[in-house]
């Protein structure tokens, strides 16, 4: 018996109503796993005779092999029956991926795995495919769990036996930092941001004066600190008394909350795991000088961290290109890359890290491949471009929706986004509206408004766009894959992988 045979009788007995997807296919004692794509849904088959691990489902035929009938179950793809296959395959568990290159995926709709997988296996990178920050995920309306469950399911499905990571991205509160740790990540990024003082332009002296006298344990900084010379690739850099009170009063009590954090994990994750801190969201790039001195705090308190992620010079809007001076961002990008190396022992990470094309070769050559990339919502748009071809009228109704939308989902973002520039949709033909993803407007427009385009409903309480979202997908499923493979793998391709 073997897996090959299987298949041919099964597609020859089941073959009209679901097709197979053959890289999926396992033999565990006699058994046989795979995952087929029916008419609406997809999912797990179990042919043996003893069904393993119990999968929830339901025996919908017989297969005679030889002398002996297999049965055959048909179960869903659901946490339960994830949660048993992870038991017999360890590989759909993450793992920390420590200090090699690495590159996340995030998956707003939940079904683009196998393609983000598709380019990634080709490359040496290691993957992190469940990748969500807690902002995304409560527009999506998903959960953790779910993130987790649907990048398993696309790992199952192509067959990929890892090693990949899976992160907790942007993660606030220590509530959902324990979720994460019970569901099974392998990489936590703290977003320290609440207690980031980006404000100290806006106040006076002696106002910074009194929050620093009112902090603990300055003086011990002092003592560390002050006056002491870092030198830099031909740069000194020192922490002259106003210099390291400003970085202090800005960064500490985040510094803080993040080793608050570590403790936690290091108590609770005994199997280890990778942890990133990341500052890249205020309001101005991260000095020099204010790495040196998070990274060094980071590590006196015994924070193990793999990865760093700071705010850097010039403008990283989503998914578009980077905005700004490359000459500046080479600069800039040298010394800290060589602070890195320095105080060694973790990797640079770039967050909003899809489609900023023109940094690529850069950030490869400067940080000599020690890197984290974080992308998202290119693979959403890579999605959205699927449908403008295949389903126009829909995409004009979304397109149509998200103008509307704009202004008030543009709010927590940071972008220059002008959409008086984007053409109307109504002198665009259906064979152009594909074009629309290729403008920085346009792609703009659809990228912040995806979680208003994914949860609007009519006044019956249907969605008005998502479900016909997820059909177009489903029935387009190798075009979307290979849509969003072949945008991942020119990103990888350019960080030289
Ligand atoms: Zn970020």
């Amino acid at each position: 018996m073997n897996a090959k045979g299987i298949l041919e009788d099964f597609k020859k007995k089941f073959g009209k109503r679901y097709s197979p997807y053959s890289r999926s296919v396992r033999e565990v004692n006699q058994n046989f796993l795979f995952m087929v794509k029916g008419e609406k849904r997809k999912y797990l088959i179990i042919i043996g005779k003893s069904l393993p691990g119990e999968f929830r489902g339901s025996v919908i035929g017989r297969i005679k092999r030889g002398n002996t009938h297999l049965f055959l179950k048909l179960a869903e793809l659901s946490h339960e029956n994830m949660e048993k296959l992870r038991q017999i395959f360890p590989w759909l568990s993450p793992s920390p991926l420590g200090l090699k290159a690495s590159f996340g995926t995030g998956d707003r709709l939940g079904i683009a795995t196998p393609g983000h997988i598709r380019a990634l296996r080709n490359h040496r990178v290691s993957p992190v495919l469940a990748q969500q920050s807690i902002r995304e995920i409560s527009r999506t309306k998903r959960t953790l769990e779910e993130v987790m469950d649907s990048a398993l399911w696309g790992c199952f499905q192509e067959g990929y036996e890892g090693p990949f990571g899976a992160d907790a991205d942007h993660l606030k509160k220590m509530d959902d930092l324990k979720k994460a740790v019970r569901i099974g990540y392998s990489m936590f990024t703290i977003d320290p941001s609440d207690f980031v003082r980006a404000d100290l332009a806006a106040r006076d002296k002696t106002e910074i004066d009194e929050i620093y006298q009112s902090m603990e344990g300055v003086s011990e900084l002092e003592r560390l600190y002050l006056e002491k010379n870092y030198s830099i690739k031909g740069n000194e850099l020192q922490f002259e008394r106003e210099l390291l009170k400003n970085i202090i009063v800005t960064y500490l009590p985040a510094i803080r909350y993040a080793i608050e954090c570590y403790r936690y994990l290091k108590d609770y994750k005994k199997e280890g795991f990778d942890f990133e801190v990341s500052v890249d969201e205020t309001p101005f790039p991260t000095s020099p000088l204010a790495h040196i001195f998070i990274a060094e705090e980071l590590h006196r308190n015994q924070v193990d961290f793999q990865n760093l992620a700071l705010r850097f010079v010039g403008d990283f809007q989503k998914g578009i290109d980077y905005i700004g001076n490359l000459d500046e961002f080479e600069r800039e990008l040298y010394l800290h890359a060589a602070i890195a190396r320095d105080l060694g022992g973790y990797k640079l990470s770039l967050h909003s890290g899809s489609d900023k094309f023109s940094i690529y070769p850069i950030f490869k050559e400067k940080t000599r491949g020690v890197f984290h990339v974080k992308t998202a919502g290119t693979s959403w748009l890579e999605a959205v471009r699927v449908i403008a071809r295949k389903d126009p009228s829909l995409y004009r109704r979304f397109h149509q929706f998200a103008l509307k939308s704009f202004e008030k989902d543009k709010s927590s973002y940071h972008v220059t986004t002008d959409i008086s520039r984007i053409p109307d949709l109504k002198t665009i033909s259906d064979e152009k509206l594909e074009t629309f993803l290729d403008k920085e407007d346009s792609r703009q427009l659809l990228h912040l408004t995806y979680g208003s385009i994914l949860s609007k409903r009519d006044e019956e309480g249907n969605f008005l766009y998502r479900d016909e979202i997820y059909r177009d997908l489903f029935q387009y499923e190798e075009e979307h894959y290979s849509t969003v493979s072949s945008h991942i793998d020119k990103h990888l391709c350019l960080l030289g992988l």
